[in-house]
């Protein structure tokens, strides 16, 4: 009795030792699925934001040419970086802001180009920035020219490429008339005003 107790016993604990091993075995299996798993999404994720155009990608891509057509022989002329932390005095209004934009200094009726390939979203006479043309890119990425002549050349839904008039240089803004005829360049992403240069190279600078 005592023997066949203790077989019984030993045949127990060996079929016991044998679901350990298999129960280890199914946990390592286990985590090595999951290490693979989480290794494949790492790198597909990674392959993903090299080769699909997101934002960044695209905003990289994109270079802008000056909205200003010089004559030949002319430099064109930055007469206010854009600014969001430092103030600058506005002449007009006289009081101390920052400038979301670039201003381009031209005489009258130089012609203002369309930086960069796109759409035009608005053709408006703007309460405070004049008569003034936004033209979407795509990516979220939007140019506006302000205080132009009155007339106007492009019309909402208008196709432009790089480089084509888009409006005269004039001096419609209303508060930036002290500064005399310039052109009033903005760059928005996702509607918010960043810093031109971001896209633009400039000769002089
Ligand atoms: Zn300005």
């Amino acid at each position: 009795m005592e023997t066949k107790g203790q077989n019984i016993l030993r045949g127990a604990t060996f079929g016991d030792k044998l679901r350990q091993r298999a129960y280890a075995l199914t946990v390592f299996i286990a985590v090595l699925t999951l290490a693979t798993a989480v290794t494949f999404i790492a790198f597909s994720t990674g392959g993903a934001d090299v080769g699909s155009p997101t934002e960044d990608v695209g905003v990289k891509a994109m270079v802008f040419s000056a909205p200003v057509k010089m004559n030949s022989g002319e430099e064109i002329e930055v007469s206010k970086s854009y600014s969001a932390t430092e103030l600058y005095k506005n002449l007009t209004l006289g009081h101390w802001e920052a400038h979301l934009g670039l201003d381009f200094k031209a005489v009258e009726g130089t012609d203002v180009i369309a930086a960069y390939a796109g759409k035009v979203v608005s053709v408006e006479d703007h309460p405070l920035l004049g008569s003034m043309v936004t033209i979407d890119h795509g990516n979220g990425v939007a140019t506006v020219y302000a205080s132009l002549q009155n007339e106007k050349l492009v019309a909402v839904n208008d196709v432009v490429v790089q480089g084509q008039v888009i409006g005269k240089i004039g001096n419609t803004s209303s508060v930036e008339s002290a500064d005399g005829p310039h052109l009033h360049f903005e760059v928005r992403e996702n509607g918010i005003e960043v810093n031109p240069e971001k896209y633009l190279k400039l000769d002089n600078k």
